[in-house]
Formats: C-alpha cells, structure tokens, sequence
C-alpha cells in the first residue's frame, strides 16, 4: 500500500500510457498482427509510434508544475526527475517509429523503403518527419550539449512544436489506428490534455496570476558565499511548510528576471519568509547587486520535505553545505511551536569542509539550548572525513525517519549505508537541489 502511495504518479503515467497499447491489442486478433516480417515490423511501428506519443503528451502535463503533481510524485523535483527519463523514453519510441516503418517498407521492395523516407508528396507524413526532426535537434540539445541553464530552458521550450506536429500527424495519417474511435480520440485527448499543459505554463504562463507578491527587506550576508534574503509580503501572504522551497523570481531586468528554486529558510509563523542563497553562479552572484525595496514573485510553495512529514518523531536530519536551508526552516519552526515539539526528538549533523562554511551554526546551537529535544552535531569533514552513518545511527531503531539533504553523490551514499544497516528506504526522506 505504502509502495503504491509513494509511486502514485509514475504508477498513474504508466497506465496512462498503457491504455493506448491494450485498446491497440484488442482491435484484431494478436496472431493477424504478426503473421509475416513486415507486418511485425508495422506492428512495431505502431506500438512504438502511440507509446511515444502517449508518453509525450503526458510529459507536457508534467512539466506544467501543477500543485497537484507535487502531491502525487512526493515532491516536485521527483516530478521533474521522471519527466527527464520519461522524455529520454519518448524520444527513443518516437525515433523508432519510423525505423520499423522503413524496415516494413523493406519487406516490400527497396524502393517503396526510399519513397516512404524521401517522398514529400503526403501532408501528413511531412508532418510526422518535421516533427522528428525537430525532436532529434531539441533532444541533442538537451543531452549533449552543456547548455547554460537558461538557454538550455528556452531551447527546450520549442518541445511544444513537436507535440503540435506529432499530434497533428497523428490525426491525419490514414491508418487502421485512425479507423478505430475510441483509440483515436484517447490519443487526442491525452495530445490535447499535453497542448494545453504547454500553453498554460509556456504560451500564456497562466500560473503568474496565482504568484505571491513580495519585497525584498534585507540582504544578510552569512558567509563569503551564502546570503540570507528576508521578504515582506505585498498581497496575501503564502502559506507553507517548514521545509518546502519556491521559485524565486525578481521584477527586474536581466538575469535577474529568471525564475529559480530555494528553499524556505524562515518558518511559517515568522511575519517574513526568508530564503538562503549561495553563490554558485551567474544568478546567485547578482543577488548581492539588489536593493531592498525590489519586488519579486514567488511561486510555490512545493516539495514534502518536512519533518511534518515523517511517520516518527524520532527523527535523523543530514545536511551537506547549502543543505542546510530547508532545516533551518524546520529548526525555527521549532523554536516558535515549543508546545507541539514536545513529542519529537531529533539529532541535526551539518556537514561542511571547515568552520568557515558553517553556516547559521549559532543560531542552530541556539535553538538547541532552548530545546532539550533538538540536538545540533556539527560536522567538519576537512578534519575527519566524509561523515558516515555508523557516527549518526548508534543503538537507532531502524524505525526512525531520516531527512537528507545536501550534493546529490553525498546524499547517495548515506542512503545507501542507512539501507545496508536496515533502515527503512520509504523512511529516508531527501531533497535535490536539482531539478
Ligand atoms: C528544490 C530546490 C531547492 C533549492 N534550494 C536552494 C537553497 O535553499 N539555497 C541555494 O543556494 N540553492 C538552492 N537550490 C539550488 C539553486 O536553485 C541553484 O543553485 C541556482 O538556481 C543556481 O543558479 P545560478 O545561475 O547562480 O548558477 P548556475 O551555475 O547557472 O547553475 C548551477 C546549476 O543550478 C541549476 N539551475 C540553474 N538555474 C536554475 C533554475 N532557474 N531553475 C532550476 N535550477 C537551476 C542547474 O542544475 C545548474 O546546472 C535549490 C534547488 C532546488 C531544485
């Protein structure tokens, strides 16, 4: 059951996906489908042809950051973690399409193979090689290519051509698959459902207008490399919990304009929302150029990493550098709710090279004098290496729930060693900064 709540979403793009392929099996007897090389390989053609646009289609809706896919994958950067293998999956069926279509054109005669790829008599056949084409082009982009982050983002904006092309093709291509109604109008829902995904989001960025509005107050520098921004609200103000993250986005010209993810650092009772930011590169670094008093969008918030979150109130927190913010949130939350903490019990390890990147320790070491059920173990690996979880899980029930957050390679390892000693992986909650 567990299993299930925790894989709901990619579980639901799977029978999304699949649907188009059962409707296909039924439409005439398997062994007419499969009776001589070609007709295999047209078989083939088609399976991979609704399975890529399938899959495709519901791409778009993932990329379209609604609040309700949050919920559904456990957090937003799953969601983009899926959508990243499940476009590499489409781009593989939409590209092997045509494949199996040539080779059953070879069964025919060399000729009819050259005239379905070099004929440019058929609209809807143009359509569905332009589309390719354009895909091919978008997806070297997007894998092989070490694009700066935006310019990669907005490359990776004309996908909406393919799907506009794909699906159009789709609908005018001549084909038993056409001739069948029900399979026909699911695919041009699910294309439909896809196209609308990427004018809300892309076109017409609808999700703008349900934006919070703030001010930025104060730009504290923590460190050489890490600043804490503190916002006041212009509007509403949003509501969230300890632990989430938003997108960030500055009424400003430029670089700063773009959209970025942080995580919240202030708690929800607090009467500013406070976001920590290191200097990592071109966006990051313009940061410091900001005087208070610019306005800025925030959009969110999203992700479950919250210790709220957790089935037990015994409780492991991890953090590696930057890794620290979204705990910073959940220990002040702490400090202002002391009542509803009474219950929990929980050891924070922050992990960084050397005392210069210990960030908000003070702070940390303050709230854990004034909470006897919060303890703060800062970890220098400079001076004794990585941190390991032998350090951290001494006479632990492998019951507890464990929060990671920190580089991508360290969080890896630590979940894996929880796991070797028994602890329970749906238990071991992470965060990515990267999406
Ligand atoms: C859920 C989440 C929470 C985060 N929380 C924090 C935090 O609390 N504090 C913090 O300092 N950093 C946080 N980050 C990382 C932060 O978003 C990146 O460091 C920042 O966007 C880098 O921008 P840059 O242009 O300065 O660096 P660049 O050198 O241009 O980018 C470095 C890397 O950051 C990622 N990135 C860049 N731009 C974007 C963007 N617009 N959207 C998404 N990813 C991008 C890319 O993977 C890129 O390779 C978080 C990221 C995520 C996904």
């Amino acid at each position: 059951m567990k299993l299930f709540k925790n894989n709901s979403g990619l579980i639901l793009v799977i029978i999304l996906s699949i649907i188009p392929i059962i409707i296909w099996l039924f439409m005439k007897p398997l062994a007419d489908r499969f009776t001589s090389f070609g007709m295999t390989f047209r078989s083939l053609g088609q399976i991979t042809g609704l399975l890529g646009m399938a899959l495709l289609s519901i791409n778009f809706i993932l990329a379209a950051r609604f609040k309700f896919l949050d919920k559904l994958f456990n957090g937003l950067n799953r969601v983009y973690i899926k959508h990243h293998t499940i476009g590499a999956l489409a781009f593989c069926l939409i590209l092997f399409h045509p494949v199996f279509l040539i080779i059953q054109y070879l069964f025919i005669s060399l000729k009819a193979s050259f005239l379905f790829v070099f004929s440019f008599q058929d609209l809807a056949l143009n359509l569905g090689k332009i589309a390719i084409l354009v895909f091919i082009v978008l997806m070297v982009i997007t894998f092989y290519l070490k694009f700066k982050y935006e310019n990669w983002k907005n490359t990776h904006k004309y996908l909406g051509i393919v799907l506009f092309l794909s699906g159009l093709h789709m609908f005018l291509i001549p084909s038993d698959i056409s001739n069948n109604t029900t399979l026909k109008y699911y695919m041009i829902i699910l294309a439909m459902l896809g196209a609308c995904s990427y004018i809300y989001r892309t076109i017409l960025q609808v999700y703008k207008k349900d934006e919070y509005q703030y001010k930025l107050e104060e730009i504290i520098r923590v460190n050489d490399d890490i600043a804490e921004l503190k916002l006041s609200s212009l509007s509403k103000r949003m509501r969230f919990l300890p632990g989430q993250f938003v997108f960030l986005r500055f009424q400003e010209k430029g670089i700063l304009s773009e959209s970025h993810p942080f995580s919240i650092t202030s708690s929800p009772s607090d009467d500013h929302l406070s976001l920590g930011i290191k200097t990592l590169g071109d966006y990051t670094s313009m940061i410091y150029l900001l005087k208070p008093g610019v306005t800025c969008s925030i959009e969110g918030p999203f992700g479950s990493f919250s210790y709220l979150k957790g089935e037990s109130k015994r409780q492991i927190w991890i953090a590696g550098g930057i890794g620290i913010t979204p705990f910073l949130s959940m220990a002040r939350q702490i400090n202002t709710k002391k009542a509803e903490f009474n219950s929990y019990n929980i050891d924070l390890y922050y992990s960084v090279k050397n005392t210069s990147e210990l960030a908000f320790a003070i702070e940390f070491e303050q709230i854990a004098r004034q909470n006897n059920n919060f303890k703060f173990h800062p970890y220098l690996s400079e001076k004794d290496s990585y941190i390991s979880v032998s350090l951290v899980s001494k006479n632990e029930d492998i019951n507890i729930d464990i929060f990671l957050c920190g580089p991508k390679k360290f969080m890896k390892s630590l979940r894996e060693q929880f796991i070797n000693l028994g602890f329970i992986n749906n238990k071991i909650h992470s965060e990515e900064f990267s999406l």
